[in-house]
């Protein structure tokens, strides 16, 4: 057998192999939303979004409804068309992982200030899912109601939820994606950015974070990839390795398919919640601000 035919055959095997292996890790969630009990209410987030927008300067609409038993609940879209010239279009979704609100609240807070301000950014275009997973927010789990890990469901949408969101996706182009998480094991703020040249924008939001007074994370990791004074940069061949598995993440995902510059926010859980939205609140505008 000649050596190219060998590295051909390896090749070939290390396809098989972590196909598989992506597909037995993803196969076997653990349906819980028949004895999770509800913690929060899904009606107090629909009036603030509908109270938005009655000022007429953001939209809300439905993508479509998360159904799990009796639980069903539409998941949002906003969007807020500027009133200048568009120079920049961005993406923002919040609480993909139920069990981390801060994002939602910065989220549903950030579109309250657009219905009350038109001159809040007023050449950029904002879509923005503020709750991607409505059942898992709910009942305060990580997962959706099926026990899924959203998070992981980019490359094959098996869930309800990765769908409606894939869906709204499909074709759209942004300058500029943020994507809101917290991080229970962590004890300050961090960052990923994706397949990006350029981390002077990070870098210089984690020294904003620090001249708040936040602690900045130094010892969080996702597999081979470490935070380096609050900051993970993953290059795209990690993003074609987690394709590869079939395990996208929305991060990997925007970055693969819609917008150069994608981030992922990570605030430690085992802060206060105002705290946390602070955090997040700070990266958005600081990042925004350099558009
Ligand atoms: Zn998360």
């Amino acid at each position: 057998m000649g050596k190219r035919t060998t590295i051909l055959l390896v090749l070939i095997l290390a396809l098989v192999v972590a196909g598989t292996v992506g597909y037995l890790a993803y196969m076997r969630p653990s349906p819980s939303y028949q004895n999770t009990p509800l913690v929060r209410k899904i009606g107090e987030l629909e009036l603030r979004l509908a109270s938005a927008a009655s000022s007429g300067r953001v939209l809300v609409r439905v993508l479509g409804n998360v159904t799990y038993g009796n639980f069903s609940t539409p998941m949002w879209v906003v969007t807020r068309e500027p009133k200048e010239p568009v120079t920049c279009r961005c993406f923002l979704v919040g609480s993909i992982h139920g069990n981390e609100p801060a994002g939602v609240e910065c989220l549903v807070r950030f579109v309250e200030r657009l219905a009350a301000d038109a001159n809040l950014y007023p050449d950029v275009a904002f879509e923005i899912v503020p709750l991607a997973n409505p059942w898992g927010w709910a009942h305060n789990r990580r997962g959706n109601g099926d026990g899924y890990d959203l998070n992981r469901d980019f490359s094959s949408f098996r869930t309800q939820e990765t769908r409606l969101i894939g869906g709204f996706l499909k074709s759209k182009r942004y300058e500029l994606a943020m994507d809101l998480h917290e991080d229970r094991g962590a004890t300050g703020f961090y960052l990923y950015q994706y397949a990006e040249d350029d981390p002077a924008p990070a870098h210089a939001l984690i020294a904003a974070q620090r001249a708040n007074g936040v602690p900045i994370e130094q010892n969080a990791s996702m597999v081979i990839l470490k935070t380096h004074d609050g900051l993970i940069r993953a290059p795209m061949w990690t993003l074609w390795c987690v394709e590869l598995v079939r395990k996208l993440s929305i991060g990997n995902y925007l970055r693969l398919e819609n917008a150069p510059r994608v981030y992922t926010f990570e605030t430690p859980s085992r802060l206060d919640i105002e705290r946390r939205v602070g955090m997040h609140e700070t990266a958005l505008e600081h990042l925004l601000a350099r558009e």
